[in-house]
């Protein structure tokens, strides 16, 4: 998506470890006009599959997976990282192993929020390895709900997330992804 990559070459920034800032407009500071191209982008990509909730993990997919719930008018579900507490004793969990923060978390979703009838868009800002992906796509596999794609801000194409998705046959649809990357020049490549 033209518009997106546009703001990454204006306003990201490339850090040591394959760490891409974007803290200005995604998930940080939020430019909602923009998440709203998004969303707009992803309901036509997905405008076949009967999406009727989206599924993301907090906390910072939560701001654009709201803007896409809107624009496909069905409720949000945001996985929560927890210490092992249980919302009413009755939740999906998953282990994540976070890319930012190096450490494994839990993450839970109320099984009143997620049923065999749902019909799941996975919505996040980044994809690296894929760990918070399968983490949601455990919890959603748990549930019995269909798995009907990932939506996907800015995919780390150098990293291994993607590939083993679309492996598994899931359909990903990142919007911008990012091949190469360099701290030292301060300079990313785009796959066309
Ligand atoms: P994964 O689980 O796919 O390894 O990493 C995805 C998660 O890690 C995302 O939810 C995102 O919060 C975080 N993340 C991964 N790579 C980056 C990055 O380059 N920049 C930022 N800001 N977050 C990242």
């Amino acid at each position: 998506m033209e518009l997106l990559e546009e703001y990454i070459r204006r306003n990201g920034a490339v850090k040591e470890g394959n760490v891409l800032k974007v803290d200005s407009f995604l998930n940080h500071q939020m430019d909602v006009q923009l998440f709203a191209e998004m969303g707009k982008e992803w309901k036509r990509l997905f405008a076949d599959a009967p999406i009727n909730k989206i599924l993301t993990i907090e906390a910072s997919g939560i701001g654009i997976a709201c803007v896409v719930a809107q624009e496909f008018q069905v409720p949000v579900v945001f996985a929560k990282k927890s210490q092992s507490i249980n919302i009413d004793g009755e939740v999906y969990s998953s282990k994540v192993q976070s890319f930012t923060h190096k450490r494994v978390y839990d993450v839970i979703v109320s099984r009143k929020f997620l049923t065999p009838e749902d019909h799941v868009l996975v919505i996040d800002d980044f994809l690296a390895n894929g760990c918070a992906v399968n983490g949601l796509i455990d919890i959603i596999e748990a549930s019995g709900a269909t798995l009907e794609g990932v939506g996907i801000a800015i995919e780390k194409g150098f990293q291994e997330g993607g590939k083993l998705l679309r492996k598994r046959g899931v359909r990903l649809e990142s919007l911008a992804i990012v091949d190469a990357m360099d701290a030292a020049k301060g300079s990313l490549t785009f796959r066309q």
